[in-house]
């Protein structure tokens, strides 16, 4: 399965990136394989290795931000937020950057799927059913599970929520498989044991991608991070799948000049609510012989956590909620008290960043409040939440807020506090938008056999959690490229 980089590519799909849509795309490309003779090779980033205990074990999933599964992307200081440098997270690995997320499995909303159809009907009638079509095809895969635990908090919450207008807040579904993290390389070996026949097809490559060698519209040759090549035969195609950061960069090193490249960045930025409570500190590192055979076992128990245990939308989605029992600022790192966070972000963010690729470096703008609506929106959602809680039960029970803190009541301060905390909610999307870069065929303007399928094609934020909208996106792709 696993093979060495080859000299020459011939008569096959070249799929770079073996994240969450390279490796859905491939094992949906391979189940529709025509040609008995023609290949799908995915290639996949070399290293990423870390402790399978903190991969499989949903609580454990901050521990991996900073690791070796983490390509921690420096972004460009950003003065609307003080200054202050906003570390990126991205996977790496295979499964990519499903690999160290929060696994919440948020399904595309109306809205998403409008985004979508507004550029897709371009080439393609009945769009909406395809991508509902698209969408169950996904979850074939991917099959989301209902929350195993919810720690003390998140009932509170709940329960505390019942009769709160119209909103819908709820224990999110995981991206997990029985209690443990599901990433998209399960996707392959189930494909490999259940049709292996489909899997003949299929074959995997570790090394680093650098950028492509183009002649007049066409890719001839894949040049590796060493600079040494590959060479593409004419019937291959290069499918890049590197996702948000990978694929921009990818065509700006390669020297592909096209209106919009690397562009539209936009990404969810969250601004935490902290109580105190009197519950207890809840640790990550669970060792107890109880709660470790409850997992191992029925993969239930506290280590099922995904610490953003639930949350949802206000009923006009302008805002969305992620509720941890911790002190989200300091988890998982010593925390003084019990806490929960409610954390707060816009959903539908109207300023944009950009990623540039100059002198061989890379610069990430990451643009937040670039539109200062974005930030008058999310102070409105932080005096939202303030409001959730003093009308309800949580009032009396929960300690003090801590951040950004009881005692900061004007706007101005509470702005300040913002400054200070929010955080990337980690969705950085729309490099490469649909529409604008790639067309709805999926392929990167002004070149002949070069696709790409991944978030950097989203044109505008998706409302809530963004893997069930891109899984739907990749299902919907393979079905127009196969
Ligand atoms: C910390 C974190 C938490 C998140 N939480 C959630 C969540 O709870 N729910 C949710 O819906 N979404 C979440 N997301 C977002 C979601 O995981 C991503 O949107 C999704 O994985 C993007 O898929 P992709 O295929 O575009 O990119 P990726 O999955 O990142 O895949 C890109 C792949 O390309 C590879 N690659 C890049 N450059 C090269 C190169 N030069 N050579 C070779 N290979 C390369 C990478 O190693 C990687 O495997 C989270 C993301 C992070 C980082």
């Amino acid at each position: 399965m696993e093979v060495e980089r080859p000299e020459q590519f011939t008569n096959a799909d070249v799929i770079l990136g073996g994240g969450l849509c390279g490796l859905l795309l491939a094992v949906e490309l391979a189940t529709r394989l025509r040609q008995s003779d023609r290949k799908i090779i995915v290639v996949e980033a070399t290293g990423g290795e870390v402790p399978r205990r903190d991969l499989e074990r949903p609580f454990r999933w901050l521990r991996l931000l900073g690791s070796e599964a983490d390509y921690n992307h420096p972004t460009q200081p950003c003065e609307a937020l003080a200054g202050r440098q906003i570390m990126w997270p991205r996977g790496r690995g295979w499964g990519g950057s499903g690999r160290i997320n929060s696994m919440i499995w948020f399904p595309p909303t109306e809205t998403d799927i409008a985004n979508l159809v507004d550029v897709l009907r371009e080439h393609d009638g009945d769009v909406p059913s395809k991508l509902n079509s698209a969408l169950e095809q996904a979850k074939s895969w991917i099959r989301p599970e209902p929350a195993r635990w919810l720690s003390g908090s998140g009932r509170l919450f709940l329960d505390a929520m019942k009769d709160a207008d119209q909103c819908q807040f709820a224990a999110y579904d995981r991206l997990n498989r029985g209690g443990r993290r599901w990433t998209a390389w399960q996707a392959v070996s189930e494909l490999l044991q259940q049709n292996p026949q489909a899997g003949q097809g299929l074959s995997f490559v570790r090394a680093d991608v650098h950028s492509l060698r183009i002649q007049d519209g066409q890719a001839t040759d894949l040049v590796w991070a060493d600079r040494s090549t590959s060479r593409l035969d004419d019937d291959c195609q290069v499918i890049s799948c590197l996702g948000t950061i990978g694929s921009p960069t990818l065509l700006q090193r390669s020297g592909h000049q096209v209106t919009g490249l690397g562009e539209n960045l936009h990404d969810h930025l969250i601004m935490p609510v902290i109580h105190g409570t009197d519950s207890d500190i809840l640790t990550d590192d669970v060792t107890d012989a109880r709660s470790l055979a409850s997992w191992q076992h029925s993969g239930a128990g506290r280590i099922a956590c995904n610490v953003a245990e639930c949350g949802g939308l206000d009923p006009d989605q302008r805002w969305q909620l992620h509720v941890t029992p911790t002190d989200y600022l300091r988890f998982p790192n010593s925390q003084r008290r019990g806490a929960m966070t409610i954390g707060v972000n816009v959903t539908q963010p109207k300023s944009r960043g950009r990623i540039r690729w100059t002198a061989d470096e890379m610069s990430i703008e990451t643009g937040y409040w670039n539109d200062s609506k974005d930030r008058d929106q999310l102070l409105a959602g932080v005096h939202w939440v303030r409001e959730l809680v003093s009308r309800s039960r949580l009032a009396t029970v929960l300690g003090a807020e801590t951040i950004p803190g009881a005692k900061r009541t004007s706007d101005a301060a509470l702005i300040a506090a913002m400054q200070r905390y929010t955080q990337t909610l980690y969705h950085p999307a729309g490099t490469c938008a649909l529409g604008d870069v790639v067309d709805s065929q999926f392929k990167v303007r002004g070149l002949n056999n070069v696709r790409m399928v991944d978030a950097s094609l989203l044109p505008k934020p998706t409302v809530g959690n963004p893997t069930a909208t891109l899984a739907m996106l990749t299902c919907y792709a393979a079905n127009r490229i196969a």
